[in-house]
């Protein structure tokens, strides 16, 4: 283990060539076993992790343990002085966490990855701003009635690997914020970036408020069952997510539940849909389709349909698939062997069923990265798996539809509730459409507007809970009703 030099703000650069260790107890403690973590843009070995044991995690949960009494007893003000000097902290460190975003997760360096970075650490500097005041909610001659939110304890958060720095620090601001601490356990395929956001944590935050332990699954699971934590924070997939929340029975832990998704975007008869292409290309294809709130199927008023698709595809045609690093690429590599093995299967079903594709459809395997061409299938049935999947990849259905009614129904055919949108002229004709969506979020003539204080959570299989907003700060903390007899 080594101590860290004391807090300081002109000690808050961390060095990145430095072997990774885990965060626990605001000392690096770095194992004796560690694992390879793959650059997908050529499947080359990028670094090597550090292999958490039970131990360390039980190590990094009694520390939170222990940092939680005199970290939540501090007052708001003073956590938001850390968490702002958190913000000062990462941001000192912005490039080099941007470019090994790159490196891990394969985003593109220049749009992006500095999008994700610099957004995780808008969002922690923005929500120390935020506070969860007292609540007055009777008061007669005879008493005074207050509702005060009070921290859970230590929080569990697990995080995936599409976009691990800003799904991680969404989870750390408003936890510490409300009082309470945490332990992270990042995916296994990208872990460096939090670790990296983990070390940088040790020089500005008490020991043991936020700590980090990278390793397989198993730590997630030795979390979520673990009786030392109140609530876990989980991002992943809908799978994973049924077991999250079996297991995190066992002592009632709070659950955030941010799962899978399948969001439709209806283009109604009267959008000016030349100008919603662009919108819904990066929407649907940003971060090469890795993204819980990418439209996955796009329904398009028949009356448009062709001219629709025609155009999306010269659109997109150009758009270029790549190393994350060079400039000139729009969209990088699938950041996993295991969810490229996905998407070869999918492509094949596609393939097989002899669905339309104007464009992409073949990947080639021979390529080094784990690249995918977009891709866009032309009005395959509902009942097919490019419909009724998440497909986590660079491809789309753009179906056609002929009435409002049964567009809605096709749209709420899933499992899913996550985010949808809808697109047209008249604006209150869309807004009544957005209002039968069966799902968290629904955009109208815009698409993933997301902020500090509007409330993001799935309907449905798409999650419980919501992160954000005044929702999301109170989901860190139980209510607590005082009556005070006058
Ligand atoms: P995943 O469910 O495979 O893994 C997520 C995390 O859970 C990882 O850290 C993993 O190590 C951990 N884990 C695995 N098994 C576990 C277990 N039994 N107990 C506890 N933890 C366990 O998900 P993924 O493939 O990393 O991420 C992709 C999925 O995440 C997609 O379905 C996507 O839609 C979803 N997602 C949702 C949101 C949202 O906000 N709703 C955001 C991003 C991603």
């Amino acid at each position: 283990m080594t101590n860290l030099a004391p807090s300081g703000l002109d000690q808050t650069r961390i060095d990145f060539t430095a072997p990774y260790a885990l965060s626990i107890d605001g000392k690096l403690v770095r194992t004796s076993t560690t694992f390879d973590v793959l650059n997908p843009a050529n499947n080359q070995l990028l670094a090597q992790a550090p292999a958490g044991t039970p131990e360390h995690m039980e190590a990094a949960i009694d520390a939170a343990k222990r940092a939680f009494r005199s970290w939540s007893e501090l007052r708001w003000e003073a956590r938001a002085a850390y968490l702002s000097d958190y913000a000062n902290a990462l941001d000192a460190n912005k490039e080099e966490l941007i470019a090994l975003l790159t490196l891990e997760q394969g985003k593109p360096r220049h749009s992006m990855a500095t999008e994700e970075v610099e957004g995780a650490i808008f969002w922690v500097r923005e929500t120390a701003k935020r506070q969860l005041p007292v609540e007055q909610v009777e008061e007669t001659d005879a008493h005074v009635v207050e509702v005060h939110r009070t921290p859970l304890g230590v929080v569990g958060a697990i995080t995936p690997w599409n976009f691990p720095v800003f799904l991680g620090l969404w989870k750390v601001a408003p936890c510490l914020i409300t009082g309470n601490t945490m332990v992270m356990k990042p995916s296994p395929y990208t872990p460096l970036c939090t670790l990296r956001f983990g070390e940088i944590a040790q020089r500005v935050l008490p020991p043991g408020v936020f700590n980090v332990v990278s390793g397989g699954n198993e730590l997630g699971q030795q979390l979520t069952a673990h009786p030392d934590i109140a609530k876990i924070s989980f991002t992943g997939s809908t799978a994973t997510g049924k077991l999250v929340m079996a297991s995190s029975a066992t002592n009632l832990k709070r659950l955030t539940l941010e799962l899978g998704g399948n969001d439709a975007a209806i283009v109604l008869a009267d959008a000016d849909w030349q100008s919603v292409i662009p919108k819904l290309f990066w929407a649907a294809f940003g971060n090469s389709g890795q993204w819980c709130i990418a439209p996955k199927r796009l329904y398009v008023h028949s009356s448009i349909h062709a001219e629709f698709v025609k155009a999306f595809v010269e659109f997109a045609r150009d758009k270029k698939v790549g190393d994350g690093m060079s400039p000139e690429t729009d969209l990088g590599p699938i950041q996993n062997r295991m969810q490229y093995a996905k998407l070869l299967d999918l492509f094949a079903d596609v393939g097989k069923n002899g669905y339309k594709v104007p464009l992409g459809g073949m990947i080639d395997e021979s390529l080094a990265g784990n690249f995918v061409p977009v891709t866009i299938v032309d009005n395959p049935p509902d009942s097919s798996r490019i419909v009724r999947e998440e497909p986590f990849g660079p491809i789309l259905p753009i179906l056609s539809f002929d009435d409002v009614d049964e567009v809605v129904a096709r749209a709420n055919d899933s499992p899913f509730g996550l985010g949808g949108s809808v697109w047209g002229k008249d604006r209150n004709a869309a807004i009544a459409v957005a209002k039968r969506l069966e799902t968290g979020t629904v955009w109208v003539n815009e698409i993933h507007a997301l902020g500090v204080d509007i409330p993001f959570g799935g309907h449905k299989e798409s999650g419980i809970g919501v992160e954000s907003g005044r929702e999301g700060l109170a989901e860190f903390t139980n209510s607590k009703t005082y009556t005070f007899a006058k």
